[in-house]
């Protein structure tokens, strides 16, 4: 109900209530007043009983005993009171009256149509009657004398003293009607005022609540009024402001925070509880390759493509914005975003459920592409670093190994030392290839195969130095399958395989090839290629090799043999003499040193030049040569003195090539720049082992002494040394013993 019906309903209620009270007042002050006037009635009746029955001391009768001054004495009652009496005696008949002529003297009284009067003469209780002739109330009071004896009854005329009372009563009535009627319109006026001013405060203040309602905080209650409603005005306008100033804050955080989604860079998109996206920002949108507009409102699977981190499909419902939907739970993930156009968007995309009661959840997407190529690249340069670690590890093993190789070279002595050792480190360096290394002969018209590894043979094992391109050209050449350049001639196969040719130059000299076959060369297209490095590390390693092992064997050659004859020197002989002595020592053989000196050749050099007498050296060295085995050291001992050493060979053996050696050298006929030199001689001292001793000094002093001894007996013969002491030196040649004899 509204406060104003329910004011005027109060009033209503009040006045009502006054009315009530007042009706409740009337009646109760009708029925005092009827009391009282029955009350004050019985009183002047029996006043007038007790009056009337009076008697003096004197003996006097009472007035009820004199009927004339009983009637007097009424008549005075009447003027004095005006009221009527009438008084009756024992048996009903009138005795007095006072201005009542309806009633004679002396007649019984019958207007009490009930008897009321009889009654009240027989019990003494007063009653009221109507006398229905004269429409009037009366009152019977019975008369007693003495005390408890009825003897007659007083009627009293009751109307005028309760009309009297009742009209009292009415002007009080009225005075309190009258007062409670203008109470009420007092009361209704003030009312209608208080509604009035209520209303009026009360439909500001609504005005202004319907208006914040509407969201005008802007507006205001005129607040003058000095009363309640000034009060909550001012109140209102206060709470106005500060909302005014609330909503103007919340205004500029949410331009603050709209502000910060729609620049920030990372995509932000609103999803309700349904899944639909409620809005997006710029970055999202441009993420989605979608204008922002298009996607507000849609159901977020038909508008975002979302895989996983591999670009794999989601199972239904295991998308991290799916889930975070489902569970109320956070999600974060790295998915891949399909755009509009396409192409693929690395994001993480982290889900935050939103706390109302609507649900929904913020999807945050940042794009991780750069992050994704820069780790591209970063693992990018990894993979080429680890190649390049790979490669300078494959390297640094093949220089170690090369350096090993070259090592092991290096401290070969000897040329098949050297080639045993690519022999069986080739196959293992060259991933297990086939191939030979070539030498070009002294004598440069042949090449010749010093080396083999491998299963497969490919080239000749000799031929000439033009067979190979390599060596005609000086570089690598290479032929096989889908080559147009030209197979070497040294190649004994036809086309199948593969192979490469690589001269070995070191210090400014080609010493020979190292060739190397691929049979399956049509299969793998790069099978020179991945070896091309080591094969050069190998080429050089060898070449510089050989090339040592070739000057060392010269500087060797140059530092044991003798230049001019070409046979091992002194120092040579005694090294070897000493060790092939010891050698056969071990094995028990027997060993023979032959020294020969030419005869008088000091002549040659002073007849025919220092030229032609090294002509003669050279000659006699070449005959001592032709005549020597394998075995025989032959070494120019000194001048024109000559030593051989025969291991193996017995004294008699040793005398027997000695004698040979000398005969041969007579026989030379040589001739110098047209002259002819004449015979050249030689003279022979023969020692051996074990009869001229067991050490070298011993042997070679013998034969010195028996070549002395030869010298002595006339030069061009051949002396054995003696085996005992004391024992003549034995000679040998016959046709100087012949001579001597
Ligand atoms: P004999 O029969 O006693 O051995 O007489 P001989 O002349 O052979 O001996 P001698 O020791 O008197 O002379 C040796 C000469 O050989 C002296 C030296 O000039 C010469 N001679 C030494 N070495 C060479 C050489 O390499 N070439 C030449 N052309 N002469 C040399
Ligand atoms: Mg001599
Ligand atoms: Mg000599």
């Amino acid at each position: 109900m509204r406060i104003k019906s329910q004011i005027i309903l109060s009033m209503v209620s009040a006045a009502a209530l006054i009315g009530l009270v007042g009706g409740v007042a009337i009646y109760t002050q009708i029925a005092t007043t009827r009391l009282l006037g029955l009350t004050e009635a019985t009183a002047v009746a029996r006043e007038l009983a007790d009056t009337i029955v009076f008697k003096a001391s004197d003996g006097a009768p009472s007035l009820f005993e004199r009927p004339d001054a009983l009637r007097e004495f009424l008549e005075h009652q009447h003027h004095s009171s005006r009221r009527d009496f009438l008084i009756l005696d024992r048996n009903k008949v009138l005795l007095a009256h006072a201005a009542d002529e309806a009633h004679p003297v002396g007649v019984q009284y019958d207007h009490d149509a009930g008897n009321e009067v009889g009654k009240t003469l027989q019990d003494g209780v007063p009653r009221r009657f109507i006398d229905p002739h004269e429409i009037n109330d009366i009152l019977a009071v019975p008369i007693e004398y003495p005390e408890g004896t009825i003897i007659g009854a007083v009627l009293l005329e009751y109307d005028p003293l309760l009309r009297d009372a009742e009209r009292r009563a009415n002007d009080t009535l009225w005075l309190v009607g009258l007062s409670a009627a203008a109470a009420i319109l007092v009361a209704a006026g003030l009312a209608w005022m208080l509604l009035r001013r209520f209303g009026a405060g009360l439909s500001d203040m609504m005005g202004g609540m319907e208006s914040l309602a509407k969201g005008d905080a802007m507006t205001r209650i005129n607040h003058t009024r000095k009363d309640e409603f000034g009060q909550l005005a001012h109140g209102f306008n206060t709470m106005a402001g500060e909302l005014e100033s609330s909503r103007a804050q919340l205004v500029a955080q949410k331009a603050y925070i709209e502000d910060i989604v729609q620049t920030a860079a990372e995509g932000i998109a609103v999803l309700d509880g349904d899944g639909r996206i409620a809005s997006v920002n710029p970055a999202a949108a441009a993420m989605l390759g979608r204008r922002a507009d298009k996607i507000e409102g849609q159901e977020w699977g038909s508008v975002m493509t979302m895989r996983d981190a591999r670009g794999g499909e989601f199972a239904a419902g295991t998308s991290p914005v799916a889930l975070a939907l489902t569970t109320g739970r956070q999600q974060q993930s790295e998915v891949r975003l399909t755009k509009s156009d396409g192409s693929h968007v690395p994001v993480i995309a982290s889900c935050s459920p939103l706390s109302g009661p609507d649900g929904g959840l913020v999807l945050t997407l940042s794009d991780i592409s750069e992050l994704r190529r820069a780790e591209g690249v970063v693992n990018e340069r990894a993979e080429q670093l680890a190649v390049l670690n790979r490669e300078l590890h494959e390297k640094s093993e093949t220089t170690t190994r090369l350096v090993k190789l070259g090592e092991l070279l290096q401290a070969c002595v000897t040329f098949p030392e050297a080639f045993s050792v690519v022999g069986t480190a080739m196959a293992e360096f060259l991933g297990g290839l086939s191939g030979t290394v070539h030498l070009t002969s002294a004598s440069r018209n042949l090449v010749e195969e010093m080396a083999h590894w491998g299963d497969v043979r490919s080239s000749a094992a000799q031929f000439a130095p033009e067979d190979c391109w390599a060596l005609r050209r000086g570089q690598e050449h290479v032929a096989g399958p889908g080559m147009l350049t030209p197979r070497c001639a040294h190649i004994t196969e036809n086309g199948g395989k593969g192979y490469v040719c690589m001269p070995l130059a070191a210090q400014g000299e080609t010493l020979g090839i190292l060739h190397l076959c691929e049979p399956n060369a049509a299969e793998k297209p790069q099978w020179l290629a991945e070896r091309q490095q080591i094969l050069r590390g190998v080429v050089d390693t060898l070449a510089l090799a050989l090339a040592n092992l070739r000057l060392r064997e010269t500087l060797r050659q140059q530092s044991i043999r003798d230049p001019n004859t070409g046979l091992f020197n002194r120092r040579y002989l005694e090294e070897t003499g000493s060790r092939e002595l010891r050698r056969v020592e071990r094995s028990a053989q027997p060993l023979v040193v032959i020294m020969l000196d030419v005869d008088h050749f000091k002549q040659f050099n002073d007849t025919f030049g220092h030229e032609a007498g090294d002509l003669v050296l050279k000659q006699v060295a070449a005959t001592l040569l032709e005549h020597a085995r394998d075995s025989d050291v032959v070494s120019r001992y000194g001048g024109e003195e000559f030593a051989l050493v025969m291991p193996g060979s017995s004294v008699e053996e040793g005398a027997g090539r000695a004698e040979v050696l000398r005969q041969a050298i007579r026989q030379l006929h040589l001739t110098h720049r047209g002259r002819t030199l004449g015979t050249v001689t030689a003279s022979f001292g023969v020692a051996a082992y074990p009869e001229h001793g067991a050490g070298w000094a011993e042997l070679t002093n013998a034969a010195d002494h028996a070549l002395y001894e030869a010298k002595g007996q006339g030069r061009d013969r051949v002396i054995v040394a003696p085996s005992a002491p004391g024992e003549r030196l034995q000679l040998v040649s016959p046709q100087k013993r012949g001579r001597d004899a």
